[in-house]
């Protein structure tokens, strides 16, 4: 249920009544939007009277909401919620560019890897440190070396680094990282969304390869619930009937997603196509579709990388795709 609150209201009143609301047994989700705030009333609200709330003073409006998510619900909070990662923000009109090497594999790759995409116009470092592989005879990751390579990374080039984490075991190596990415195929691991809603850092949140919005959208739901409002939801392709691409990138998801939850949107065109040819045209329709930002691999020797090389695009190729998402950002304002 939500409770709009006529604009302009003391915050003695408004205390008053979260107070009383909480009294009730619910969670109370305060969302301060530029004109009107709005509160998110969180539990069994079956019992409630909404008359008597509307009744009051202060109160603008009482509605229901029939979705299961809350916390994540656009009608919760109708701001675009904009997540500040050591000073780069993304969601609410902030682009992010998210890029770097499926996986670190030495000081050399990472850093030069890092320089390069800077310079192309990327503010987010990528990196796996641990790799959910297919096959356990696949790289399967520099695991904590790797989180200490991508420090190192961070330091030369002030990028803020991105890292996939697979295990709740391993959240104290991740006490540094800036943004823990939760892989596609960990987007239902409800321990581990719970435990990164309690550890507070900002979370890219992947969808699974054959997980519905409504899916994504509960899965983001644990972390925020959790008390974690920093989410970031990412779509990279889910399976259907593509043949000659990994995945079948669905754009659509990208406004829909933004019509349903206040949370920042990306893409990765990456995984989403697995080809490095097809990233440039993936990447430039999903800023056309309004995505907050996009995460694409990068590799300085793709033909040697330990992991996704095929869909990794060079340095070189990575700042001629940077100047066509300035032009379509441009060109979409
Ligand atoms: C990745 O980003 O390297 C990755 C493994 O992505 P996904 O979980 O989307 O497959
Ligand atoms: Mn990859």
């Amino acid at each position: 249920m939500i409770v709009a609150l006529k604009p302009g209201v003391e915050k003695e009143k408004q205390e008053g009544l979260v107070s009383w609301l909480k009294s009730l047994g619910l969670d109370i989700h305060v969302s301060a939007g530029q004109y009107q705030t709005i509160l998110g009333l969180i539990g069994d609200t079956s019992k409630i009277d909404t008359e008597l709330i509307e009744s009051l003073d202060i109160v603008d409006s009482v509605k229901r909401v029939s979705e299961t998510f809350k916390c994540v619900n656009r009608k919760f909070h109708p701001d675009d919620t904009v997540i500040d990662v050591n000073g780069v923000k993304i969601g609410g009109g902030n682009f992010c560019m998210i890029a770097g090497p499926c996986s670190v594999e030495n000081p050399d790759q990472i850093v030069e890897v890092a320089r390069a995409v800077k310079s192309a116009g990327a503010n987010l470092l990528r990196g796996g440190a641990f790799k959910p592989r297919t096959s356990p005879y696949d790289f399967q990751g520099l695991g904590k070396e790797g989180i200490e390579l991508l420090k190192i990374a961070r330091k030369e080039t002030g990028l803020p680094i991105v890292t996939e984490i697979m295990s709740v075991s391993d959240l104290p190596l991740f006490e540094d990282v800036d943004v823990l990415q939760v892989g596609a195929r960990n987007m239902q691991n409800f321990d581990l969304l719970r435990e990164l809603g309690s550890f507070g850092k900002p979370v890219l949140l992947k969808r699974g390869l054959a997980n519905t919005l409504k899916e994504l959208l509960m899965s983001a739901e644990y972390i925020m619930a959790s008390g974690n409002d920093n989410v970031i939801l990412c779509e990279r392709g889910i399976r259907t009937y593509s043949d000659y691409l990994r995945n079948t990138l669905d754009l659509a998801a990208v406004p829909m997603l933004k019509e349903l939850s206040h949370l920042p949107v990306i893409v990765d065109p990456s995984h989403a196509t697995g080809i490095a040819r097809m990233v440039p045209p993936m990447a430039l329709a999903a800023v056309a579709a309004g995505a907050d930002g996009l995460i694409i691999e990068v590799h300085n020797d793709p033909i040697h990388a330990l992991c996704d090389g095929a869909q990794s695009l060079k340095p070189d190729e990575y700042a001629v795709l940077s100047k066509k998402i300035e032009a379509v950002r441009e060109a979409i304002k």
